[in-house]
């Protein structure tokens, strides 16, 4: 193993770590409450066993082929896997293969699909609700993916209909530019309202290095942190 990588991201897991434990006090919560998602993409299977021995448990990749061959290479960690990129259907197949989670359940057919492969797997899958936040003027998703608020009730009741899944919460990711105060308020209420008709779909996945504190004021029970952990991602090159 690596020493300095390991140092390097030993030191990142404590500096998350203070300011999510500054964040629970200030909003009076427990740290005990917020699970820290670690997301390795574009990161090697060597960085998520780094995390593992530091105490990670929860792992999160937003692209089916790098989850896929980091979780088979990591089959011996026992972590959780959770997926939170958008999901084609022609990838339901191998996503539900290793994903114990998947954040960004976003339309019906995708909800069909999931169930179909975790039925013929034997495998259960929690499931999010992807709720957009708006950020444009004209309160739509501004890019960033997920469901419009009336068409989140229906969903996490398909979602509660179907075989091997299971309806966990709600996800969100702030829009570019704007208030994330203000947005994952406005999460927590969807949440409380799928909450109250579904009282066991308990998890807001909200914050990401830049907004955790905001996310954890605003009731954020799991969050989604990469690049304070692992460094700065290199660009994406197709
Ligand atoms: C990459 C990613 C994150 C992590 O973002 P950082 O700013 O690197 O912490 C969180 N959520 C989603 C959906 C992502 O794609």
């Amino acid at each position: 193993m690596d020493d300095a990588r390991r140092d390097e991201i030993a030191a990142g897991l404590a500096e998350v770590e203070r300011r999510v434990e500054q964040a629970c006090r200030t909003a009076g919560r427990a740290r005990s409450d917020i699970t820290i998602i670690a997301v390795t993409k574009t990161y090697p299977a060597s960085d998520v066993r780094v995390l593992a021995g530091l105490g990670v448990t929860d792992i999160g990749e937003n692209r089916d082929q790098e989850a896929a061959d980091k979780a088979a290479e990591c089959g011996d960690l026992g972590l959780t896997w959770h997926f939170i990129g958008q999901l084609q259907t022609n990838k339901v197949r191998s996503v539900v293969s290793y994903a114990d989670v998947v954040h960004s359940v976003d339309r019906s057919r995708l909800v069909d699909a999931l169930s179909r492969e975790a039925v013929r797997q034997e495998r259960e899958v929690g499931c999010l609700i992807q709720v957009a936040l708006g950020g444009g003027e004209d309160g739509g998703p501004a890019g960033r993916g997920g469901v419009a608020p009336g068409e989140i009730l229906p969903l996490a009741e398909a979602v509660t209909r179907a075989d091997g899944l299971r309806l966990r919460g709600v996800m969100a990711v702030a829009p570019l530019g704007g208030d994330p105060g203000e947005a994952f308020a406005r999460l927590y209420s969807v949440a409380q309202a799928v909450q109250k008709e579904h009282p066991a779909a308990d998890v807001i996945s909200a914050g990401m290095s830049g907004d955790l504190a905001q996310a954890i004021a605003n009731g954020a029970t799991h969050l989604r942190v990469g690049t304070a952990l692992l460094g700065r991602r290199k660009p994406f090159v197709r």
